[in-house]
């Protein structure tokens, strides 16, 4: 950004430090009670924003605290099987965030001692660390004055500013963002910002009357909305095989399995999990249909029929994509399913109840 037009941001546009103290104020009076508000420790910090990431709060608020209570420290994570960790990831979807999450943990434990480190451009360094993430580290935990410039924080910027999408509106952003974070409380500022574009200046319907800096935003609703892409719409069916346990000792105690299997790990789509096997036929006949589930991927709507199907008919109705095992209901629970196994697995009352459960998707939207 040139400096003429710097200047005169800094004197016409928004009267930054109005601005900065009228959002901490509406901030301090309306911030959302979320577990890991006013923690200031990195790991913690980290977890959540990796979490976070193109993911619904709501849905984030559970499986932080189960998984911090499991690991609660960045050298539990790193000790972790990664299929403990994709199992407690069970839900949230995008599960390559949770691999990087463990494989950057692993780093840091081995070249940093287990500590992250304080400054951001060094958190940039560590694999899996980008650098929304690192701003975040380190303005909320060490109160670095570094912008975090989310997707929130820049339709917020866009339309304080009244700029269009142009190629350079990015760049333009970062600047104005690092321009205007609060030095006294970066960290605040951060949150401060990515709370309003969250609960106020929404994409379609800014409420512009309710907005504490209305009076230095150039657009107040009159902006131009990105219109959204249309959901697509796509059929599938899988297979739900049960059987009575062959091991003599689980079959004594009546144990149950049920039949699972692996994605290759060349799938660009959650590798190494485990799913229920596919049908052929995405048509289900009306008697063998036992359930039917909306599941959400991206920019896809998946309408999911759920065929009961018996042992021997399993090779002849599905496709077979990699190994399978018969795995014993307890064992099931334990496992780096897919989002869409486990709550499919859960409706079936097929998962013992234990802790898993309690993070089992709340709404059929929920990505996998
Ligand atoms: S006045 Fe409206 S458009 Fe401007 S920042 Fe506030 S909510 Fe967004």
């Amino acid at each position: 950004m040139a400096r003429r037009e710097r200047d005169s941001l800094k004197r016409s546009l928004f009267k930054i430090d109005r601005l900065r103290r009228r959002l901490l104020r509406w901030y301090d009076q309306n911030k959302r009670d979320l577990p890991w508000r006013g923690s200031h420790d990195p790991y913690a910090i980290w977890v959540s924003e990796i979490m976070l990431q193109q993911t619904r709060v709501a849905a984030v608020v559970e499986r932080y605290q189960v998984f911090l209570k499991r690991f609660p420290s960045l050298m539990s994570l790193a000790l972790a099987k990664e299929d403990e960790v994709l199992a407690l990831w069970s839900g949230l979807g995008y599960y390559r965030r949770a691999r990087m999450l463990h494989k950057a943990a692993q780093f840091v434990a081995q070249n940093y001692y287990g500590s992250l480190p304080k400054k951001s451009e060094e958190l940039r360094e560590l694999p899996g660390i980008g650098e929304y993430t690192a701003a975040a580290i380190a303005s909320i935990a060490h109160g670095e004055p570094v912008a975090v410039v989310d997707g929130n924080v820049e339709r917020v910027l866009s339309r304080l500013a009244g700029w269009d999408e142009s190629a350079k509106l990015r760049r333009r952003i970062g600047e104005l963002a690092a321009l205007m974070v609060d030095p006294e409380r970066p960290g605040d500022f951060n949150q401060a910002m990515m709370e309003l574009g969250a609960m106020v200046c929404l994409p379609r319907s800014p409420r512009c009357t309710e907005c504490p800096v209305a009076i230095d935003c150039n657009t107040r609703g009159e902006h131009k909305t990105q219109k959204r892409a249309p959901m697509k719409s796509v059929a599938i069916a899988h297979a739900l095989s049960v059987r009575t346990s062959v091991r003599k000792s689980e079959r004594d105690r009546g144990g149950r399995e049920v039949l699972l299997e692996h994605r290759p790990t060349t799938e660009c789509i959650m590798p190494g999990m485990w799913e229920l096997p596919q049908l052929i036929e995405a048509e289900v006949p009306s008697e063998e249909l036992r359930m039917t589930v909306r599941h959400a991927i991206m920019q896809t709507n998946y309408y999911v029929r759920i065929r009961t199907v018996f042992e021997d008919d399993v090779a002849r109705l599905t496709l077979a994509k990699g190994e399978r095992r018969w795995v014993a209901f307890g064992e099931a629970r334990e496992m780096a399913l897919t989002g869409l196994a486990r709550k499919v697995l859960t409706r079936a009352h097929l998962l013992s109840t234990a802790p898993l459960d309690m993070i089992a998707p709340a709404r059929e939207e929920d990505l996998i």
